[in-house]
């Protein structure tokens, strides 16, 4: 095989693993191996929803990007400015041009918390936050600090989020925070969502709309949010609807990376990566793949998911290079820990075809499935060291792979 241009868009969850992989499956003569990120910060993005409580801070979910690569990946600190499919290069914004064979869009989504109307207005920070970035979360957490009591509202503008459960666990661990700190009596805790019911899936979303009924926790459905008035403490909805906050925890819309908008035939009108649901293959062109939140597949977009791509992604880059067919055996599976507060999570596993159910993990006689307990909180804890030091280096982990594992799964409904 002569030897290949790799170029990996995005240095993030997907684009190190997938870079990390590609370089242990291929030897320096046979591929290089670019990856490109804007900044040297990796967050590891988990990790957030516990920093407005003071459970974690900053400093111990961020590293520096290009350590995160073994030896023989080339980092390159840039923003990317165009990509050229036709000619299969890519335009940097210091005008490097980075011919490849083989293109990897990893470059996760963009927060947009300006397309809603108000939301950056007045208020913007000081009593309107997001935990979705680290600058948000810190501020958070100095407001809750402030934070006496009053109207707390946590909304999710709409669909499609990362980590659709964090919305979720945030109003789980803030109803732990206020209660600790004996607030909880002088605080109405609502969850507005553009959802008909707490999550996407119906075992799991009762489930968890279960949870907020027990956490006394308002669940306000179907609301789409238009508009902010920060100044006046409001959220409204595009019915009429107005929800009146002192503190408003929000996460606002996603999109895909600007630089796509601006590369004809790569991303559709949200910004998001068409590709093929099993093989990660653009319908583009052939030597174009994406994966991460950067897709528009119709699964969660979650660092698991990512992770389970990304093993499939690294085969069939081998598979393309060499002439060959690719595989389709991504099936869509998603695994999350739910904090839910009081040093206890739930886990739920999924893939395309089906939803989160009860039993166990990955076997019957694994995690618990939908059902709090010690034992998934603490593994929700340590998978900060997992992903340090296996998921992002490109070890593998047996029993934890892109197939979704049926043995421990029950098929009965939640309150059976
Ligand atoms: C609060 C929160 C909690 C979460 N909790 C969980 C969880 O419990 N479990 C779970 O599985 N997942 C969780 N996730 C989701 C998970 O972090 C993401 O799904 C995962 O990181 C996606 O990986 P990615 O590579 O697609 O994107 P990212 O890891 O976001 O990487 C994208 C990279 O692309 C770069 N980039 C974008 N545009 C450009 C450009 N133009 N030029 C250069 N670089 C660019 C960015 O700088 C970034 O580094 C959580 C996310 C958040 C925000």
């Amino acid at each position: 095989m002569s030897k290949n241009q790799i170029v990996i868009l995005g240095g993030g969850t997907g684009g190190t693993m997938t870079a990390n992989r590609l370089r242990r499956r291929f030897d320096a003569d046979q591929a290089e191996i670019h990856v490109v990120d804007r900044d040297d910060r990796h967050v590891y993005q988990p990790g957030l929803i516990f920093v407005p409580f003071g459970l974690a801070s900053i400093e111990e979910i961020v590293r520096p990007r290009r350590h995160q690569f073994w030896a023989g990946v080339t980092f390159h600190e840039n923003e990317v400015a165009e990509v050229w499919i036709d000619r299969n290069e890519v335009l940097l914004d210091d005008r490097t041009v980075l011919p490849y064979d083989v293109l990897v869009v990893a470059s996760g989504v963009r927060l947009q918390p300006e397309e809603t109307d108000g939301m950056t207005g007045p208020g913007w920070n000081e009593r309107v936050f997001t935990f979705y970035d680290p600058e948000g979360a810190r501020g958070l957490q100095a407001a809750l600090d402030r934070f006496d009591g009053g109207r707390l509202v946590v909304n999710l503008v709409d669909m499609p989020i990362k980590c659709p459960i964090a919305p979720l666990e945030f109003a789980f661990l803030a109803d732990w925070f206020l209660r600790e700190r004996g607030l909880r009596a002088r605080t109405e805790l609502l969850f507005a969502t553009p959802l008909d019911g707490a999550f996407t899936k119906p075992v799991a979303s009762e489930r968890l709309a279960g949870l907020l009924a027990e956490k006394e926790i308002e669940l306000v459905t179907e609301f789409n949010a238009g508009e902010v008035d920060g100044a006046g403490g409001k959220l409204g909805s595009y019915d009429g609807r107005e929800l009146e906050f002192d503190l408003l925890v929000t996460v606002p819309l996603h999109g895909g990376a600007a630089y796509l908008e601006r590369s004809p035939g790569l991303a559709d009108a949200l910004g998001f990566v068409p590709v093929d649901m099993h093989t990660l293959q653009t319908p583009t062109k052939a030597n174009i793949f994406a994966l991460g939140d950067a897709t528009d597949l119709p699964t969660s977009k979650a660092g698991s998911v990512t992770h389970f791509e990304a093993e499939v992604l690294t085969e069939n880059i081998a598979h393309f290079l060499a002439g060959e067919e690719l595989v389709g055996t991504f099936d869509g599976h998603a695994n999350c820990f739910i904090e839910t507060g009081f040093h206890k999570a739930l886990l739920i596993d999924f893939n395309y075809v089906t939803e989160p159910l009860t039993g166990h993990f990955p076997t019957a006689f694994g995690l618990p499935l939908l059902r709090e307990s010690r034992l998934n909180h603490l593994g929700k804890l340590m998978f900060q060291w997992v992903y340090w030091h296996a998921l992002l280096p490109g070890r593998e982990i047996p029993g934890f792979g892109p197939r979704m594992p049926t043995a421990g799964k029950r098929r009965t409904p939640v309150h059976a």
